[in-house]
């Protein structure tokens, strides 16, 4: 389908140039131009192809280029591609009802990133905030979030990640962020207070490392939170849309939060964040009190629908479900054959964290050399991220590929 054609020499250097000279500096980036892309395939400029298990930091959950979603996106950019808000669209609507038939009564709220779904639910716990406090404004806007957290790069999903290396020269940040112990629910109890409005967690955490909350701590977070009167937000952006083997992460534990934020995976490569927010809560928000120009586009939505439709046709979460129990099991032995390098495995489905004994950039570097492409995750993990349809062999060969370069990695 794809002509393997390889860019011209002098077109690569051209790239590489125009990177140094032209855009901004902000990334550590690999030297690899990628120039196509097929299911878990992607190609570089050379035309040499690669496994890739990045998916575009857990992004494109139908791999790439998969042809439902394609042909859903072309036929939608032939008809209409953006109205604003202003306007109802029926891609926009059908869109929050299946949210919403995944998470439960509520209503959505559609923007374009992880980051601006948490900004909404950072909102949010400042609108429940005021209620509690009877319409005094800034009384009660605590929120309690986990150390090791990752929310984003905005001023209050940056506020809500203690880590320095975000926070560093950035500061003042925006008030009423403290920090608790992931699955020590006595540490999150210990900092409720009556300024507190909301509890907010990733439901796994992705950048710091892949740490799962227990299904205990979750159930113990949402108790806590009814006693005191407290929004549960959950930040899925990174661990929703069937990346674990259900649609929602939390769904794991059997709980109900009152909010969650999702992006990544929605759009399956097309820029799409939401937020689902339980009725009663919802209502806090009203004509012009949140907002955004792009959100929930009609393309954008066609997309998300398309992520849908093959999830649900494909089967894929029974698919990560099944195939990722030996995978992890493959990857767990991992540990015994390489102690002094490899020290834990964790995660669940396809969002699994390979924690180092050293830092791990040198072994992701020998892995993209060896024709694998994953990132890294703080806490001296490897990220391990495949498509949603990936197959067992595609599973398998990364294991091996991991082997291979642990094995000569010393
Ligand atoms: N929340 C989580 C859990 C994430 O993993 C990320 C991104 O990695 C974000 C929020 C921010 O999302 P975005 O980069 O789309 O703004």
């Amino acid at each position: 389908m794809f002509p393997l054609m390889s860019t011209p020499t002098l077109l690569r250097t051209a790239t590489a140039e125009l990177y140094d000279a032209h855009v901004l500096k902000n990334y550590a980036r690999a030297a690899l131009t990628l120039v196509r892309g097929r299911g878990a395939s992607v190609w570089d400029d050379t035309g040499r192809e690669y496994l890739d298990f990045t998916s575009g930091i857990a992004v494109s959950a139908l791999g790439h280029c998969h042809p439902h979603w394609v042909a859903a996106i072309q036929k939608q950019a032939a008809e209409l591609i953006h109205t604003s808000n202003l306007f109802r669209h029926p891609n926009q609507a059908e869109l929050a009802r299946r949210l919403v038939g995944y998470a439960g009564p509520g209503r959505v709220f559609f923007c374009n990133s992880g980051a601006e779904a948490n900004e909404a639910l950072i909102k949010l716990s400042r609108l429940h905030g005021l209620q509690k406090a009877g319409g005094e404004e800034g009384k009660c806007y605590k929120v309690i979030c986990a150390k090791s957290a990752f929310h984003g790069r905005t001023f209050g999903g940056m506020s809500a990640t203690p880590q320095e290396k975000i926070q560093k020269g950035f500061r003042p940040l925006t008030p009423g962020f403290v920090f608790g112990e992931l699955n020590n629910l006595q540490s999150f109890a210990d900092l409720v207070d009556d300024q507190t409005a909301a509890i907010f967690v990733e439901t796994i955490q992705g950048e710091g490392g892949v740490n799962p909350c227990t299904p205990e701590f979750l159930v113990g977070l949402r108790e806590l939170c009814t006693k005191n009167n407290l929004l549960l937000l959950l930040d899925e952006v990174q661990c929703g849309i069937g990346r674990t083997g259900a649609f929602y992460a939390f769904e794991h534990a059997g709980i109900q939060p009152d909010a969650i934020g999702m992006a990544k995976g929605l759009g399956g490569g097309f820029p799409i964040g939401a937020v689902w927010i339980r009725d009663n809560v919802a209502e806090l928000f009203h004509p012009g009190s949140h907002g955004t120009t792009f959100g929930g586009t009609p393309l954008a939505c066609a997309a998300g629908l398309a992520v849908l439709d093959v999830l649900e046709q494909e089967g894929l979460m029974a698919k990560v479900r099944a195939q990722s129990v030996p995978w992890i099991r493959a990857l767990q032995g991992l540990v015994q054959e390489f102690p002094q390098k490899v020290v834990a495995v964790r995660g669940q489905g396809y969002l699994v964290g390979v924690q180092c004994a050293q830092d791990p950039a040198p072994v992701v570097a020998a892995l993209r050399e060896a024709g694998l492409l994953c990132p890294t995750a703080g806490g001296q993990v490897i990220r391990l991220l495949p498509p949603l349809t990936a197959t067992a062999e595609e599973l398998e060969r990364s294991v091996a590929l991991l082997r291979k370069v642990l094995q000569g990695n010393s």
